[in-house]
């Protein structure tokens, strides 16, 4: 038996145990999550640190301190997360108990990426926990530091049985997904993607992809180019532009270009000095062979701003592109680093034309005054999510769903939305055995008479909300009283 299979079976067994379903059994897990997260701080930094190049205090900044927010939000929440959840009643379900049940779906796989590989491997495992379900965890190889940290720590922290830690590269990945799985959360790239989607449907096992893509950002002529250019310039190139929402390209009008170029360069010059190669708070690209890859993206277009680089250190410069043509190869695919290409257009509805003839995004980012332009876009487009004014930032609003669309994934969570993502969302209906003299419009002998009962009984809308309990009571008593005793006896 494979270390894999091993671990999925130890993890079945555990959930079989039934302990994952006490509320008390995962609140206390998740609060020993969150001590994990404190105690364990500075193993988490080095490891970033090596990885990504990611400083002391970015590390809690963008991976750990949401981390933080969504178990203390969990943890106030999740007596109500869990409780059955009443739902609108009819007239045939006046007197009956009608709710959905939460439950947990069982042993959850989830694949975590390489680039927040904290955020984006705990975070859906705080959501299976909550939700009670036995979770196999598999960091991303790539991120080696982090995957070795968070393999010999987390078991210290967490029930080991119940949420093993699996590491290993495509070889182990595939042989964990030939296990049977209640559910899969896999997040990276939409080629791997539709692999796991493949491997998901051999169980018939539901899957949530959390994908990424181009996510256009448009700037209109009619806003603050100043603060739009700042805000872009940080979602663009934290984390060296390895962020699955960042700014992919910016969309404007050929009349703001050089504004928005010289904007960008000052901003850079802010953030990260003149020299960002050695500014403790500018990030690295994960490998040379990213490093590669996204070097040679920039080869067709030309550079207005940055564009320096050394192989040895994996560093690129924050760099801008202009006039980039829709044919240029750093048009082609997700850029993930930090080069932004400027493609102009000749206002908001080619920009419209431009995002809609491309496969939908997972961000799309709107920089203007004019609120109206913002709702157009809304309405004209499709993303994972929109954001106006502003980047990134969308990420961590916890009431928000955070996934995307077509390409850019399937799914979505965050706070309650992970609960939900992964539970069973059960519907309850519970009828008492009396009142049988109603269920006559069903039974045969079929008569017209009953079929127009049943049809005032299943299509007529009673707002019961609106009603008092007393009325609403005495128009059931005398609906029900009329039917049995003149129509359906
Ligand atoms: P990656 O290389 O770390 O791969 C992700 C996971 O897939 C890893 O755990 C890896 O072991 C596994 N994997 C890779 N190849 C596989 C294969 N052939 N079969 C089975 N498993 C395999 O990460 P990546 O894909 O380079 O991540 C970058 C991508 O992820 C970008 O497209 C980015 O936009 C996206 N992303 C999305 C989100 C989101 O929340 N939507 C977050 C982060 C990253």
């Amino acid at each position: 038996m494979s270390r894999q299979q091993q671990a999925v079976e130890r993890a079945r067994k555990a959930f079989r145990t039934g302990r994952s379903k006490q509320i008390e059994y995962r609140i206390t897990q998740l609060k020993s999550l969150q001590r994990f997260l404190v105690e364990r701080n500075q193993d988490i930094c080095d490891a970033l640190k090596k990885d990504l190049n990611k400083s002391e205090i970015g590390t809690p900044l963008y991976e750990t301190m949401g981390l933080e927010g969504e178990i203390m939000l969990a943890v106030r929440k999740l007596k109500d997360w869990a409780a059955p959840r009443p739902v609108e009643k009819s007239l045939l379900t006046l007197t009956d108990r009608v709710f959905i049940q939460p439950e947990p779906l069982g042993v959850v796989l989830i694949i975590g990426a390489w680039n927040y590989p904290w955020a984006v491997t705990l975070q859906p495992l705080i959501g299976a926990i909550a939700a009670g379900n036995a979770a196999v965890v598999k960091p991303s190889e790539v991120s080696a530091h982090t995957a070795k940290v968070m393999e010999e720590l987390l078991p210290i922290y967490l029930d080991k049985e119940l949420y093993p830690v699996v590491t290993g590269g495509v070889p182990e990945t595939q042989e964990l997904l030939r296990q049977r799985f209640d559910h899969i959360f896999y997040t990276g790239n939409p080629a791997v993607g539709k692999l796991v989607m493949e491997a998901a449907a051999r169980h018939l096992t539901p899957v949530i992809l959390e994908l990424g893509g181009k996510s256009p950002c448009y700037i209109d002529k009619d806003c603050d180019i100043t603060i739009a250019c700042r805000r872009v310039t940080w979602g663009k190139f934290t984390n060296c532009g390895q962020t699955c929402i960042a700014p992919d390209y910016i969309l404007c009008e050929p009349s703001i270009q050089d504004r928005v170029l010289e904007e960008i360069g000052k901003c850079v010059k802010e953030f990260y000095t003149d020299d960002p190669k050695a500014c403790e708070d500018y990030g690295r690209m994960i490998n040379q062979r990213h490093f590669k890859r996204v070097m040679a993206l920039t080869e067709d277009s030309t550079i207005a701003v940055g564009g320096e680089n050394d192989e040895s250190q994996c560093y690129i410069a924050p760099t801008v592109l202009r006039d980039v043509r829709p044919d240029s190869k750093v048009m082609q695919e997700e850029i993930f680093g930090p080069v932004l290409p400027i493609v102009t257009v000749s206002g908001v509805d080619e920009a419209i034309s431009f995002i809609n003839a491309r496969e939908k995004p997972l961000a799309l980012y709107i920089f203007s005054k004019d609120k109206k332009l913002i709702r157009h876009v809304i309405s004209e487009t499709s993303s994972g999510g929109v954001l106006a004014n502003d980047c990134l930032v969308h990420y961590s609003v916890s009431s928000l769903p955070f996934g995307g669309v077509g390409n850019s994934g399937m799914g979505c969570y965050h706070g309650k939305h992970s609960f939900d993502q992964l539970s069973h969302l059960r519907g309850c209906l519970i009828k008492s055995l009396g009142m049988e003299g109603a269920n006559s419009m069903r039974y045969p002998p079929h008569t017209a008479k009953k079929l127009s009962w049943a049809r005032f009984f299943l299509l007529k809308h009673i707002d019961f909300g609106r009603l008092g309990r007393v009325a609403m009571f005495t128009v059931l008593a005398l609906l029900a009283a009329v039917v049995i005793q003149r129509y359906l006896q």
